[in-house]
């Protein structure tokens, strides 16, 4: 199985996942941008069981529009974020894909809040699109 390394800028978080993602997916949504500074996010969900975070981190807790909450954790340092847990999905972890640095990271199989999309962006064509 495979094995990769996410990590925030300075090193200090790191995540370890064994295995593929069991969803790969792009969020639009403007709670997205602002937390990127990028124009989408997109993330990873990995099962728990193969996730290995090491180091110190502190959390953020957003709302979101439906009420449910999701906790991300970023390193005190550098203020990266490394991983972030869903409510209601205690089985995953996620983590934001640019944070393995890895080029070849399987693509998104899902797009999601597509109108809040920049007009620019490109979803790739075979993904699931949720507006
Ligand atoms: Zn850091
Ligand atoms: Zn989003």
């Amino acid at each position: 199985m495979p094995t990769r390394i996410a990590s925030c800028s300075c090193g200090s978080l790191t995540a370890q996942v064994t295995g593929d993602p069991v969803r790969v997916s792009i969020c639009h949504c403007l709670a997205c941008q602002r937390r990127t500074g990028s124009v989408f996010g997109e993330q990873a969900r990995f099962a728990r069981e193969g996730v290995t975070i090491s180091g110190a981190s502190t959390r953020y807790v957003r709302v979101g529009d439906e009420g449910s909450r999701i906790t991300f954790h970023f390193c005190p340092n550098c203020g990266a974020t490394v991983y972030y847990e869903p409510e209601g999905l205690e089985a995953f972890v996620a983590i934001p894909v640019g944070a393995f640095a890895d080029p070849h990271f399987p693509s998104p199989q899902v797009s999601v809040y597509e109108d809040r999309m920049h007009a620019w962006v490109v979803p790739p064509a075979e993904a699931q699109h949720i507006p």
